[in-house]
């Protein structure tokens, strides 16, 4: 499958301006913490502790001795669980000093790829490591630079990472740790291909990591030829979102959806909200009409330009935007503090996503609310959801809202729906695009 090449921002190069490794080298202080405990050196354990880490998560706890030994691993964590620290700091320990372009760490998305970039120059602060980024929808002046410069690490989206390849700028024929993470993902957005491309140019003696919430038998497939001898770590497959975070179904029929979304907000008191559309167009037009009301919105979806995307992501952060709408290329590994409601104005098509979506509220502790527009076509993804999570979730009614009667307000023609629906949606048989 041949993907549309992305429109290009040329005149964007980066979102962080400044350095992250300090100006003067300093004086990296004798550590002993639990960091440290796990065979991770001072440099390391004194980046996380400024980052504020004091506690490694279970998955750093299981996957950094592994991956301090060489050995591959096969993990089913998801972003939010400490995962990027996880193989991040021991592939910055093994590399040691400034060399080659050893380490390629490739993502389905740019946001991901710019975040677990960050990520690295953060923990790599104290080292004389380089990292650095390839993603698409930006120039190539200083990603061109970057690489010409010398790298160890680089973080990449497939089909760019390609283009330079191809254009002679790096060579990956001297890659000693190659981290596939969000697996799944990449297979849903018809990344598979590049990716085999790609692990194909890389050496074949080399350690392997690789992430992904499901194994569906492509990725399999995939897993068996990429990996050697992997060691499995798993970290609970979240298929039940965080008990912080309350939600509920709205029955409504489609032509009232806008409406009872507008009512919805209006009697919320949210401090930032994130709104999911099925599709980019349906998140324009919700968009579009949420300033025409009068809301500060941000728009993040895969038709939109890179500097629009950061744009929309940092102004929703810093809380220039009250309102993020979003398709599901922001529901998953995002790593969005303080969230404080989901709005799923379309039902996603797989319970998968549901689980993603919701978890961008209630993380850390914070307390959330997810609430989900279902209408008659969606009785049967409803469903599924709750299948999938093995719960049921509240269906609620909005006092006051003139509600257009239709079969989903009848228990008897609901009990028969679901009786329906009783059949799984196969995950592989979901749309492809974002
Ligand atoms: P990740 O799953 O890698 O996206 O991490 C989710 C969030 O948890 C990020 O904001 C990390 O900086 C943070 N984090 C990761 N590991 C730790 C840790 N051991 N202690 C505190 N925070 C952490």
């Amino acid at each position: 499958m041949r993907r549309e090449r992305p429109q290009i921002d040329k005149d964007f190069d980066h979102p962080r301006t400044a350095d992250i490794k300090p100006a003067v080298p300093v004086n990296v202080p004798k550590m002993d913490t639990a960091f440290t405990a796990l065979g991770l050196g001072d440099p390391l354990a004194f980046a996380v502790q400024e980052m504020g880490y004091v506690t490694p998560t279970p998955i750093q706890a299981q996957a950094i001795p592994v991956v301090l030994k060489g050995g591959d691993v096969i993990g089913s964590a998801q972003t939010g669980t400490g995962k990027t620290a996880a193989f991040a700091l021991p592939i910055i320990q093994r590399l040691g000093t400034h060399g080659r372009l050893r380490c390629l760490i490739l993502e389905p998305t740019r946001e991901l790829a710019l975040q677990v970039e960050e990520a690295f120059q953060k923990f790599a602060k104290f080292t004389d490591l380089r990292v650095t980024i390839v993603y698409g929808g930006v120039g190539y002046g200083k990603q061109m630079e970057d690489l010409r410069r010398g790298v160890d690490i680089l973080a990449a989206t497939p089909g760019r990472l390609l283009d330079h390849l191809e254009q002679g700028n790096c060579t990956l024929e001297n890659v000693d740790i190659l981290v596939l993470d969000e697996v799944d993902r990449m297979l849903d957005m018809g990344f598979l291909p590049d990716v085999r491309r790609i692990v194909g140019k890389c050496p074949k003696a080399r350690q392997t990591l690789f992430f992904t919430a499901t194994l569906p038998p492509e990725l399999e497939q995939l897993a068996s030829w990429a990996l050697n001898n992997p060691v499995k770590v798993e970290i609970g497959r979240q298929r039940s979102p965080a008990e912080t975070v309350a939600h509920a179904f709205y029955p409504v029929v489609a032509t009232q959806k806008f409406d009872l979304l507008q009512l919805l907000l209006s009697q919320t008191d949210f401090k930032s909200v994130i709104i999911f559309c099925r599709t980019r167009m349906g998140a324009d037009r919700i968009a579009h009409r949420l300033q025409g009301g009068g809301h500060t919105v941000g728009v993040l979806h895969s038709d939109r330009n890179q500097r629009e995307r950061i744009e929309a992501l940092e102004g929703f952060k810093t809380g220039r935007y009250e309102v993020l709408v979003a398709t599901d290329i922001a529901a998953r590994g995002l790593d969005i503090a303080g969230v404080s409601h989901v709005i799923n104005y379309d039902v996603p098509e797989n319970a998968e996503d549901y689980v993603h979506r919701i978890g961008r509220t209630g993380r850390a502790q914070n307390t959330g609310d997810a609430f989900t527009m279902v209408t008659e076509e969606d009785v049967r993804d409803a469903r599924s959801i709750e299948r999938y999570m093995g719960v049921s979730v509240e269906r609620k009614k909005i006092d006051g809202f003139p509600y257009i009667y239709s079969a989903l307000f009848d228990d008897k023609a609901l009990a028969e729906t679901a009786a329906a629906a009783a059949k799984p949606v196969s995950r592989l048989h979901r749309g492809a695009r974002r």
